[in-house]
């Protein structure tokens, strides 16, 4: 570790998730004299390759504007990298790194070849126009297009990288390279996407808690639940819960959280999601719009009482208080749509109290896992129906469910974090071991 903080400066992200990936997986390290002699860690925490670049473009002003964009192109053991693109003014490098890091080891656990990255820009779509996200899209994969493809590098997307956003960025690549090919997921449905795919992460979240509740004899129905965000993860957790038979109780975003205690039905759901897709509004409008509900200007929604929580907005937004809060008023289940949104101090308190807590990298890893599926759709020129993609996603999750139960199960607790740390890594490291030195 002391070698990562240093070589890595500030990237405390990183550090942090390198942290805790290798403290679960040291006894199998300590236990396995080849992958210390071929150094697999040491290899692993070093990005195979990083490309950062300038991105010019002109708002509607005519002012001319500049922003950085980043692909970190972490490890290719087991596929082509593959992971998202965030755009949002937080993004530097440490932070995509960490989410590259994560990446690797999630991609490992969904059962698909594809290796791990991550990548994205430090503009923020927020309040920009239509036009102006399509001229900044379109600068970023001037540059981006010679360094991805079908068999290198399938970007995706993530915070503030939606369907209008990949459909931009897609056109610019087929524009750039005279190709029309599976180099994105998350594409529309009109021109190569998966059906289910922009449901996915927050379906699988949601499929997840359920197979962790399975394992204490419950279920999702009936039961509370508390969500974190607005967007893509947070909606479509609110409505697998909701078809599910749960109580979804509040929402969120940057600003603030909604708390409605009379709970977020479907109808007031396929508002939320206009409010927010369409209108590209603020959430503080809900408590406005449906009588009844409050708006809690700059909190988290962990002090409200549930019994399920999904955080699905950022990075370390449960503290070592939130992570308290929620198991003193009773929450049994954490499923995490986000990446990495609980601090180690947090997590601590969940594993302390023996909770059901899925960490993003496994609980989250129904997005990717259904972008694994559009790309065999694609080289297939497939196009499967609804439910046999949603089919496949459940089998996904358990699969995932089970592999942390194989490696993390102690007595009559399953320590989720290390079961997933411990299969994402067992798979790329053995790949890393048959491939040499490279
Ligand atoms: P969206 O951009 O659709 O939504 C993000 C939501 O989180 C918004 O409500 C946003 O509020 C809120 N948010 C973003 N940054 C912050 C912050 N610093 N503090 C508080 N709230 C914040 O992104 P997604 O729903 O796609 O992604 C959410 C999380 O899920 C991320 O951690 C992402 O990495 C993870 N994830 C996403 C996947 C996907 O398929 N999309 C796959 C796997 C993981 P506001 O509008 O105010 O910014």
């Amino acid at each position: 570790m002391q070698g990562v903080v240093s070589k890595n400066y500030r990237e405390l992200e990183f550090h942090q998730a390198v942290l805790e990936v290798v403290e679960s997986v040291m006894p199998v390290v300590l236990a396995t004299p080849a992958y210390q002699d071929a150094k697999i860690l040491e290899r692993l925490v070093e990005p195979e390759r990083v490309i950062m670049f300038r991105v010019p473009w002109i708002d509607d002003r005519g002012e001319v504007q500049i922003n950085r964009g980043f692909r970190v192109e972490m490890n290719s053991a087991i596929g082509p990298y593959k992971g998202g693109l965030r755009f949002h003014p937080t993004v530097n490098l440490g932070v995509l790194k960490f989410l590259a890091f994560e990446q690797v080891f999630k991609n490992s656990l969904t059962t698909l070849s594809m290796g791990g990255g991550k990548g994205g820009s430090d503009f923020n779509p927020k309040g920009k126009s239509d036009n102006e996200v399509m001229w900044f899209c379109q600068s970023f994969m001037n540059e981006l297009f010679r360094h991805i493809g079908p068999e290198t590098d399938i970007p995706a997307g993530d915070i503030g990288v939606g369907a209008r956003e990949i459909g931009y960025l897609f056109g610019q690549y087929k524009r750039l390279a005279n190709r029309f090919s599976a180099v994105l997921t998350g594409k529309g449905l009109e021109y190569g996407g998966s059906l289910i795919r922009l449901e996915a992460t927050g379906y699988g979240a949601v499929y997840f808690a359920r197979e962790m509740l399975a394992t204490r004899g419950q279920s999702v129905e009936d039961k509370v639940a508390a969500i974190s965000g607005s967007g893509n993860v947070a909606q479509h957790t609110a409505e697998k819960l909701l078809q599910l038979g749960a109580k979804v109780i509040t929402l969120s975003d940057s600003a603030g959280t909604i708390v409605d205690q009379n709970g977020i039905d479907e109808e007031k759901l396929a508002w939320v999601m206009e409010l927010k897709n369409v209108r590209r509004g603020r959430i503080r409008d809900y408590a406005e719009k449906f009588t009844g509900a409050k708006y809690l200007t700059d909190t988290k929604p962990w002090g409200v009482p549930c019994d399920l929580a999904f955080p699905s907005a950022t990075q370390n937004e449960i503290d070592r208080n939130d992570a308290e809060t929620l198991v003193n008023n009773g929450c049994i289940c954490v499923s995490e749509g986000a990446n990495m949104p609980t601090a180690p101090e947090g997590v601590d308190i969940f594993l302390e109290n023996k909770i059901l807590y899925g960490p993003g990298k496994a609980a989250n890893a129904g997005g990717v896992a259904v972008s694994g599926l559009e790309m065999a759709q694609n080289r297939g020129f497939l196009h499967w129906p609804r439910d046999e993609v949603d089919q496949r996603l459940q089998q996904i999750m358990h699969a995932i469910h089970e592999n942390c139960v194989k490696y993390g199960k102690n007595g009559d607790f399953v320590n989720y974090v290390q079961g997933a740390n411990v299969a994402g890594f067992v798979k790329v490291a053995d790949a890393m071991l048959k491939q040499g030195v490279v």
